[in-house]
């Protein structure tokens, strides 16, 4: 008989566990409270959308819609996918809504689950969570210094120590065709030096050879024609005055000739932000984006200028979680605990509770201990000053003690002025 296996979390999907999640709250406050300073409004769209929708819009030549993406037909025979990434999901959505009848620029966040099917390892999901941030109907350079600052400063209020932006302009329809068809006349001429990888994507997708890691590829890639050097007077404009806002803003940034993103929709500036240790060493991206002025159009939509980004919460939440191990806890908040001994006692201390929570004092208790001794300790490990004691008799005789967790002193109160009482304790 084959052997019982236990049902676990799918390969390369996990569980956020309570102690997991107070990280990624405080990363998506962080996003809200970004998102209201610089005006932009949440949308949700459905985590499934037509698969039609990122072939077309992330393109077909890439990783992710050639091999990471979850695809299945509906019984109704609808190609379905989950979303592997925000951005196609809410250009369809600023279309299907006429949201270019609005004022623009129409600013719009999302937070959320996005799914890939990734080689399972560290820091690699296939069910992974992203802050994505999106500016439809606005083409001037300083939107694009804007996204790149908001995420820098998302990451610097989230206490990520070093982060260093890195940033590209890959050209537009004007002035990309010509560099690629230069980029491959040259890869052609070194098919051989290339990994098997990059051979395919000299084909389908020349740009990705320059971000390929391959150490065979290298020194190919070290002598690649540059995009920079041969971006069109509008592409090299436009770059240069986001750099020239990244430098008013005082922004740190680097230049990275071989940055192309995985996404075809992407024209002229393209930008990651990494986190860069004491030993100078270049950790994961934590958030990408760009500039994509001809996504909308090219989804069915008007001819409309966009540019965003996206920030990836399990990486981030990492290296919070791993600084927050290395930092002295703070005391615990708890001062009032209430303890309950007795059928009677259980119950009044039940309501007692709710009059804790109307008068908004925080109180904690573990009602399914029935010991008082266990109580108590509790009560000492959470720090708390004054313990509440609600025995058998108390309850019959509708009073309450209220221990001094420090000097042990007691005194007892009548129960329906308890709450008045703390009040009072805690404001001295
Ligand atoms: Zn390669
Ligand atoms: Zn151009």
């Amino acid at each position: 008989m084959a052997k019982k296996q236990k049902i676990q979390a799918p390969t390369g999907m996990h569980d956020l566990l309570p102690e997991d999640q107070v990280f990624f709250q405080k990363i998506y406050n962080v996003a809200s409270n970004t998102a209201n300073f610089y005006g932009y409004q949440r949308i949700d769209t459905p985590i499934v959308e037509e698969a039609e929708l990122f072939s077309k819009g992330i393109g077909l030549a890439t990783d992710i819609v050639e091999k990471q993406m979850y695809v299945f037909r509906s019984k109704g025979g609808d190609y379905l996918a989950l979303r592997p990434e925000f951005t196609a999901g809410i250009v369809r959505a600023y279309t299907e809504h006429g949201m270019f009848n609005l004022p623009q620029p129409v600013k719009l966040y999302s937070s959320g689950p996005l799914f890939r099917l990734e080689r399972p390892q560290a820091d690699r999901f296939r069910q992974f969570h992203q802050v994505n941030f999106e500016v439809f109907g606005e083409q001037s350079s300083v939107i694009d210094a804007q996204m790149i600052q908001i995420f820098y400063n998302m990451l610097r209020e989230l206490k990520i120590k070093n982060p260093i932006v890195e940033i590209n302009s890959i050209g537009d329809n004007k002035c990309r065709p010509y560099y690629k068809k230069l980029l491959v006349n040259y890869f052609r001429s070194r098919e051989s030096s290339l990994c098997v990888d990059c051979r395919r994507r000299l084909r389908y997708n020349p740009l990705r050879i320059l971000d390929c890691e391959e150490e065979k590829c290298q020194p190919v890639k070290a002598q690649a024609p540059q995009i920079v050097d041969h971006l069109c007077e509008e592409c090299k404009s436009h770059f240069k005055e986001v750099l020239e806002f990244l430098d008013e803003i005082e922004l740190p940034y680097r230049l990275n000739p071989y940055l192309v993103r995985g996404l075809d929709y992407y024209t002229k500036t393209v930008f990651e932000i990494f986190e860069e240790s004491e030993e100078n060493q270049k950790g994961n991206s934590l958030v990408g984006g760009g500039r994509y002025d001809a996504l909308v159009k090219l989804l069915g939509g008007k001819d409309t200028p966009a540019c965003g980004g996206a920030l990836g919460v399990e990486r981030v939440a990492k290296i919070i979680r791993e600084k927050a191990k290395k930092e002295v806890v703070p005391p615990a908040t708890t001062k009032i605990f209430l303890c309950q001994l007795g059928e009677l006692a259980k119950r009044r201390s039940l309501k007692l509770f709710e009059e804790f929570r109307k008068a908004k004092t925080p109180v904690a208790e573990s009602f399914s201990k029935d010991s008082l001794k266990t109580q108590l300790r509790t009560a000492d490990n959470l720090g708390a000053s004054y313990a509440l004691i609600l025995g058998q008799r108390e309850a019959l005789e509708g009073t309450i003690i209220i221990r001094n967790m420090a000097s042990g002193k007691q005194e007892t109160v009548k129960l329906d002025k308890v709450v008045k009482e703390i009040e009072k304790k805690l404001k001295k």
